[in-house]
């Protein structure tokens, strides 16, 4: 399979084109009737489709009873119509014809159009929070208009949001991969090397500063293969494959419980979930990789 392709994954935003239109707040008609997608906590709000039971985002004219941990922000529009997010307090109470269902990564009940919503929602909420209040005095900053920007109108400081970069790495030795463990994981679940770009590091040698960090291995020929959105809360996870070159398996124990080599014929027992970039690696390039690492030898 051909290196680097495109990654039609939920989180991405391609996942709901052409129905979703991103915009900034300053483009909102605000009585304009729309969809909404509101958080409390983990969950999403829906509606179960009086045709078939599923859940579909609730369409109306106002914003839902709160009270909010964030108030609504419009995102864009969604089939025609302002699409607006919210984050309830915890709380609130969820008002009758919705139902509450969880939209974390390993959610099952959403299909990847509404996780990928979800994730709007989730980021531009966490941007929201996180930029009430001027870190440098302590104004209160107002929305640039255009963008997701704001400035202080005490200090003039302009913040805009922030996503994180880190990489996701699976490692091949011959016709094995490297896959790891974190303590508190579902039993059974592994998945792949990964953490934070850090200051003067590029992708690459954050690659190998992860592999040798975490496993004690070294490791060459890095490809990259796609990148993934995750907001959880703001991350943008730059998926790679690499070699193992050498060194003994040491466990960072701070940060990883378990380490084991997979195998196309000995995998392991839980596979990342599916919307994860983690099993896009593996079920789109595992086989590749271990056949490409035959080839060579
Ligand atoms: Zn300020």
């Amino acid at each position: 399979m051909p290196y680097p392709e495109t990654v039609n994954l939920a989180f991405n935003r391609a996942v709901i084109e052409p129905e979703f239109a991103f915009s900034t707040p300053d483009r909102d008609v605000p009585a304009a009737p729309g969809y909404w997608l509101v958080l409390r906590e983990n969950a999403l709000l829906v509606r179960p489709s009086p045709t078939d039971g599923r859940p579909e985002l609730p369409l109306g004219p106002g914003p839902l009873a709160g009270p909010y941990a964030v108030p609504p922000v419009f995102v864009g529009t969604y089939r025609g119509r302002p699409l607006r997010a919210a984050r309830l307090a915890p709380e609130a109470a969820v008002a009758p014809g919705l139902v509450a269902v969880p939209a974390g990564y390993r959610a099952t009940e959403l299909d990847e159009k509404l996780l990928t919503l979800a994730g709007i929602a989730r980021q531009v909420l966490h941007w929201r929070d996180r930029s009430r209040i001027c870190p440098a005095c302590g104004g209160a900053p107002r929305e640039i208009a255009g963008t997701f920007g704001a400035r202080c109108p005490s200090c003039a400081r302009e913040y805009y949001p922030r996503l994180h970069p880190a990489i996701i790495v699976l490692i091949a030795r011959g016709d094995e991969y490297l896959l790891v463990r974190k303590p508190g994981w579902p039993q059974g679940q592994y998945g792949m090397v990964a953490g934070f770009v850090e200051f003067a590091e590029s992708l690459e040698e954050c690659v190998v500063r992860e592999v040798a960090e975490e496993t004690g291995l070294a490791v060459d020929d890095i490809r990259y293969v796609g990148s993934q959105n995750w907001p959880f809360p703001s991350q943008l996870m730059a998926g790679f494959t690499a070699r193992c070159a050498g060194g003994s398996l040491r466990l960072d124990t701070n940060e990883l419980e378990a380490a084991a080599w997979f195998s196309a014929k000995n995998p392991p027992p839980v596979l990342p979930a599916a919307s994860s970039i983690a099993r896009f690696i593996l079920d789109h390039h595992a086989a590749d990789m271990v056949a490409a690492a035959l080839a060579r030898k």
